[in-house]
């Protein structure tokens, strides 16, 4: 028998709550693991309080991360004792997830745990950290480099966005912090902010081209803000856009792409090549300082975990949360 969040849905609604599960219970796999922490995300507040379109077949074990050590392996690439992380690949969607003590899961989703981070390290970066590296990566692919100009984060004091202002800054470039929470301000500096903006300067519907300001942005917000990023972008900039915590929506205009050759740069972490994660997390080990991450990261117990995710999503948590479990 084993801990876990049950998501379970029926005709009165959806219901979340700590449970004890049976092994015998554990979804197909190759490789069942012991969790030692997992984390919550975004996307598994939204799972877990119902309010987005997240879990796909019930009942679900929600948490798209974890970080633990294997138990039983019929993979090649795993032996029993290997430490192990998972990001996405539709765990806690569709497979059960990390925020119970046992997972099971196919092989070819796991990734090794990378060296220097603890395995409490690594789900202090988890999907949201290893999203901004995909970001940051993706800034760099298209030339945003560090003496090109200031680059906006948005989100900042949440989980993507505090993971890339402390990554930017490391690399060398200026970071502007956009934060709807302004007494966050000292924290976004401790990360390496060079400036704080208010994120109701983003959220008016503003002139299909605005003032050139940033070589490129962050982007966990989507709708209106997003929008007004793209139309402040300098010329031949790039915006990685990852979020919809401002919306869905999308109203722009094409100004800023035909007339300024601004990039729009989607990313997924969910389905992303093994490859791009493996060298994502070699970045991060690399340009992440992890002296940090004990001071953007709320442990909370398993227990809290529903009640948390309410907090999550009104926007009151900082940083990034973690849920210890080994
Ligand atoms: P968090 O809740 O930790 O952070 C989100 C932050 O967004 C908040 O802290 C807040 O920052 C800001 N925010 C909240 N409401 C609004 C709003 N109405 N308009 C603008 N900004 C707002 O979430 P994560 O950092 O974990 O995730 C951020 C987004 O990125 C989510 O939409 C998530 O689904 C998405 N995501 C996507 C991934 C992908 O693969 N594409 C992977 C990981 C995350 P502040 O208080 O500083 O303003």
């Amino acid at each position: 028998m084993f801990d876990a969040i049950l998501i379970e849905k029926d005709e009165s609604g959806q219901t979340a709550g700590l449970t004890r599960l049976d092994e015998a219970r554990l979804p197909e796999g190759d490789v069942t693991v012991r969790v030692a922490c997992s984390t919550l995300n975004y996307k598994d507040a939204l799972a877990i309080t119902g309010k987005g379109p997240v879990v796909r077949s019930f009942p679900m074990v929600p948490g798209i991360d974890f970080a633990g050590v294997v138990e039983s392996s019929d993979h090649d690439g795993y032996r029993p004792g290997d430490r192990v992380v998972l990001n996405g690949w539709g765990v806690g969607e569709t497979h059960w997830g990390g925020l119970a003590e046992k997972a099971r899961v196919k092989g070819d989703w796991l990734v090794p745990l990378q060296a220097p981070f603890t395995m409490a390290q690594a789900m202090s970066i988890g999907t949201a950290g290893y999203t901004a590296m995909l970001c940051v990566m993706a800034l760099e692919r298209h030339g945003v480099a560090p003496g090109s100009g200031p680059v906006l984060v948005t989100g900042a004091a949440g989980g993507v966005g505090s993971v890339a202002t402390a990554v930017l800054a490391k690399l060398g470039y200026e970071v502007a912090a956009v934060t709807g929470r302004p007494e966050q301000a000292d924290y976004l500096k401790g990360l390496g902010a060079a400036e704080i903006l208010d994120r109701a300067e983003f959220t008016e519907p503003g002139r299909p081209l605005a003032r050139e300001r940033w070589a490129g942005a962050v982007d966990v917000a989507g709708g209106q803000v997003l929008a007004n990023v793209c139309a402040s972008i300098r010329y031949r900039g790039t915006v990685a856009a990852c979020g919809l915590a401002g919306g869905m929506s999308f109203p722009a205009t094409v100004a800023p792409f035909i007339l300024r050759g601004v990039t729009l740069a989607g990313i997924d972490s969910v389905m992303c090549p093994r490859e791009d994660r493996l060298e994502a997390w070699r970045r991060l080990a690399r340009d992440l300082d992890p002296a940090i991450l004990e001071g953007i990261t709320e442990p909370v117990a398993l227990g809290d975990v529903v009640e948390t995710s309410e907090r999550l999503l009104a926007g009151q948590v900082r940083g990034r949360v973690t849920v210890p479990l080994g």
